[in-house]
């Protein structure tokens, strides 16, 4: 597997006024994501991981930390590029948001929205742009001529087929979906999620799935990133995580999801108490407020997100009891140095 994106120790934090504490928004990440792969990226709301996905893209600037990404012609930091550099790194990097309209101008037709990006990476005749255009629409499955109709004209589940076409326009190898269908119906969702795949496979993108939702993060992600208040609890492959969660973190978040099982309902672990603010983050393990596990050791030191090998596949967990809760679920996992 080849990386196109390796973040090392990003930090966002956003200065408040009059104190001199900062919202630690993204507080120390180190990720890698691979070419090719659906990366999920779930947590409760205010956990970071829209801006997380921001910061990667720099659509926010971090306050710390690296984001190499890997160009054609070698890795780069997107943090040490011009904005000029940065300008023409957009190429390769797009964001799709909840709210097409946000990147779809009312008053502009679709055709208006969509070629601004063609034009400003090159594709000079209007000729040329309303032929791709046209083309994008088919590729999402809408019809060429509603390039003229306006965003008011479409439904929620068109109008972010839209979003992702124009998305698409200039041909990026890394897509941010921020969740992006967390706004539709679920009928609707699932139209969008089988559209994603389609084109991931056809144009072999990369995708960051944002979702603070557990069910679609399950259906799009080949691998799942757990993220609690600004930092990075779990990363291992989806199903795996979905079958041997291993923080307590990530274990209280499945068993949110809804099931019929009587006795599984009834291994439910709750999560109690509220997350806590990015402004006052808890010492040592920062969920060790909520955490049924919580020792001594938890509320002074902050566990590193250590690899381990579990079935010959990566798996890694920030928890100082992470050994323990492997052999819980009957795994045999071992640390990589
Ligand atoms: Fe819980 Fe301690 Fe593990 Fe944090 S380090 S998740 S508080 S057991």
């Amino acid at each position: 597997r080849k990386p196109i994106l390796t973040v090392n120790n990003i930090q966002t934090h956003f200065p408040v006024k009059g104190s001199k504490k900062a919202v630690r928004a993204v507080d120390g990440i180190d990720l890698v994501v691979y070419e090719g792969e659906t990366l999920g990226l779930v947590g409760e709301s205010g956990c970071g991981k829209t801006t997380l996905g921001k910061s990667i893209l720099q659509l926010i600037k971090p306050t710390g930390g690296e984001v190499i990404y890997e160009f054609e012609d070698g890795p780069k930091d997107l943090r040490k590029m011009s904005n000029r550099e940065l300008d023409a790194a957009r190429k390769e990097m797009q964001i799709v948001f909840q709210d097409p309209q946000s990147s779809l101008n009312p008053s502009f037709t679709i055709y208006q929205s969509m070629s601004d990006p063609l034009k400003k990476f090159g594709v000079k005749t209007k000729e040329e742009r309303r032929k791709i255009v046209g083309d994008l629409l088919e590729e999402v499955n809408m019809q060429r001529d509603y390039m003229d109709r306006y965003p008011t004209e479409f439904s929620g589940g068109q109008r972010q087929r839209i979003g992702i076409a124009r998305a698409l326009s200039i041909n990026p190898r890394l897509i941010v979906c921020d969740e992006a269908v967390s706004a539709l119906d679920v009928s609707i969702q699932a139209q969008v999620l089988n559209l994603l795949n389609k084109l991931k496979e056809e144009r072999n993108l990369t995708y960051i799935f944002i979702s603070h939702d557990l069910s679609v993060i399950e259906y799009i992600s080949d691998r799942i990133a757990v993220m609690y208040l600004g930092k990075i609890m779990e990363i291992a492959d989806a199903e795996e995580l979905y079958r041997s969660a291993v923080h307590p973190y990530t274990q209280a978040l499945l068993s949110a999801i809804p099931v019929a099982d009587i006795d599984y309902q009834k291994k439910r672990v709750l999560l109690e108490g509220d997350v806590p603010s990015p402004m006052n983050i808890p010492s040592g393990c920062r969920f060790h407020t909520r955490c049924k596990y919580c020792q001594d050791i938890c509320k002074e030191k902050e566990p590193e997100l250590k690899k381990y090998m579990v079935n010959g596949r990566e798996h890694m967990v920030a928890c100082h009891f992470s050994d323990e809760h492997f052999k819980k679920n009957g795994k045999s996992a071992e640390e990589v140095k």
